[in-house]
């Protein structure tokens, strides 16, 4: 027996059971490709953070007596494909097994599946180890209805893995849910928790990166690259989280500033997503820290909704409906992205804030990436799988799986409303109340007309206006409709005037 197991750029789980005993006919075969830099323009530090954290985990693996093969992305014999590769090795070690971990993108569960059916050795594919549901069962729990509640879900996962519950049935504190706590705004007290990630200097690796001709976008910080690139590194950051930001995190969870680009988020997803944290170990703690008296039930609730709810729902929601969910355009919309998506140069300062943030950090916090980025996406009617490619693109967290359902789904409504109840958009009133970055803004979020009215507000009635058909009916969002029939004609074509005027400049807003 001689066998060669892969390990995708985002399956860097040390504790995965492969691993526990030490086999001289296993080799375990990292590869930096072509393929996988190329199939979307990718942020700088996405690269150069997934590459960095496979290097590390190949160097313990090999500390740990393991035999490994490393391709890097300038080594000649490379021939940057995943499939081509494997082939070229299955050979070259004469190896007579061939396994894989489950893929969580379609793109590659795909392709390695078609492949596989044409090989001729065995082509065996084993669980990851990470996920609290396989790949389907989302989609048995919602079989046959049509909107799938997010809620629904979340509290089936409570019960099943006792988390957060009082006895088989009851959640703690008698409320599975304590969203209407966490939406304060955020005036700088408490401060912000501090960063306390270790810096890696990586500018070697990125010249490497450079050199063989990999193209992408954003500041990558070679010098100083923040995210654990390990999992010990992540387990420090998830404990300095737990201790620093956690109690306010409830709070602060839909807050945004100029001030504080992470505010009290854990920037964990990116540790989670190439799997050097396991989601149990993550909830597990946030729990103990109510338990014993240094988060609240609805800080703890809240950060723990994200993790065992939205995660685990999106991952199902995103097996249940590839490949067609790629493509879905509930509202038909294809405004190409405007020009300052890719340079944060806009005098709309929330866009330009979370923007330039994402381009400098590799990151934005959900509200950022929902209602400045994706409502002014929704509203202006910018085609969702280009709006897909860019998150896909531009975050350090971003996978498909995740991604995909979060913006065509949650952001773009382009599904229609398989998974978000309503399109989630508003006007500057929601921004302003959450946020401070109306104050140093070029527009005036008050005015809903002329030169320095701000956009979001003509867009928002637009929006509804536009899509009467589709959307009068939804009771969820009643409430726009019965103010705009409370409008005159006359301002309603104002609105759409000033409307088909911010869409005609769109490059210069
Ligand atoms: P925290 O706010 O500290 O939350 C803790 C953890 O909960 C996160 O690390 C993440 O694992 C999980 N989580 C929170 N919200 C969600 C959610 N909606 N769906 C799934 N998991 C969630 N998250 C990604 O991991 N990858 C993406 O590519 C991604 N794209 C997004 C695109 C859009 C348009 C939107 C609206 C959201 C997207 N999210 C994505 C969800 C969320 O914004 C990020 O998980 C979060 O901002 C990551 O930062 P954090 O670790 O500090 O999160
Ligand atoms: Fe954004 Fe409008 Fe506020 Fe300016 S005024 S920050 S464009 S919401």
């Amino acid at each position: 027996h001689r066998t060669i197991r892969l390990i995708l750029g985002d399956q860097l789980n040390p504790q995965h059971r492969w691993f526990s005993e030490v086999n001289d006919a296993t080799t375990y075969v990292f590869m930096e490709v072509r393929q996988e830099t190329d199939y979307v323009l990718h942020h700088a530090q996405k690269i150069l953070a997934i590459f960095a954290a496979m290097r590390d985990l190949a160097q313990q693996l090999r500390d740990a007596g393991h035999q490994v093969h490393y391709i890097a992305i300038d080594d000649t014999d490379n021939l940057q494909s995943v499939p081509t590769n494997i082939d070229a090795l299955i050979s070259q070690y004469q190896a007579t097994v061939f396994e894989y971990q489950a893929p969580d993108e379609w793109r590659l569960d795909q392709q390695l599946y078609q492949h596989g059916r044409r090989a001729n050795i065995p082509w065996v594919m084993v669980d990851s180890d990470h996920f609290y549901t396989n790949r389907n069962e989302v989609s048995d729990i919602f079989t046959g209805r049509k909107q799938w509640l997010m809620e629904f879900f979340y509290r089936q996962m409570r019960v099943t893995h006792h988390v957060l519950m009082e006895d088989k049935k009851k959640p703690l504190g008698g409320q599975w849910n304590y969203d209407h706590d966490n939406r304060k705004p955020w005036r700088g007290n408490p401060p912000e928790p501090q960063d306390t990630r270790t810096l890696h200097d990586h500018s070697d690796l990125w010249q490497t990166i450079v050199n063989a001709g990999v193209k992408s976008f954003g500041n990558p910080q070679a010098r100083q690259l923040a995210w654990p690139l390990n999992r010990q590194e992540a387990l420090q950051q998830l404990d300095a989280f737990i201790d620093n930001a956690l109690p306010q995190f409830g709070d602060f969870q839909d807050a945004m500033s100029v001030k504080s680009w992470r505010l009290f988020h854990s920037l964990l997803s990116f540790a989670l997503n190439v799997k050097m944290l396991n989601p149990r170990e993550v909830v597990t703690k946030a729990e103990a820290a109510y338990h014993s008296g240094r988060a609240s039930l609805a800080a703890a609730e809240g950060f723990i909704r994200q993790i065992l709810g939205w995660r685990e729902y999106v991952r199902g929601v995103y097996w249940a409906n590839m490949p067609e969910y790629a493509e879905k355009n509930f509202f038909g919309h294809s405004r190409q992205l405007p020009s300052w998506f890719w340079d944060g140069k806009t005098r709309m300062n929330c866009l330009s804030v979370a923007i330039t943030q994402s381009l400098d950090h590799a990151h934005g916090h959900h509200i950022q990436r929902l209602m400045v980025i994706g409502n002014f996406a929704l509203l202006a009617g910018l085609d969702p799988a280009e709006v897909h490619r860019w998150y896909l693109g531009i975050y350090i967290d971003a996978f498909e799986w995740v991604e995909l359902p979060n913006t065509i789904g949650m952001s773009q409504f382009a599904d229609g409303g398989l998974l978000a109840t309503k399109p989630y958009v508003s006007s500057a009133a929601y921004i302003d109340r959450m946020s401070d970055y109306c104050k140093g803004c070029y527009y005036d979020k008050k005015l809903r007309v002329g030169e320095s009215a701000c956009p979001f507000n003509a867009l928002y009635w637009d929006f509804f206006q536009r899509n009467a058909n589709s959307l009068a009916k939804n009771p969820r969002i009643g409430m726009a409709y019965r103010q705009l029939e409370k409008m005159d004609t006359a301002t309603v074509a104002e609105f759409q005037k000033q409307a088909k005027i911010i869409l005609e400049n769109i490059d210069t807003l």
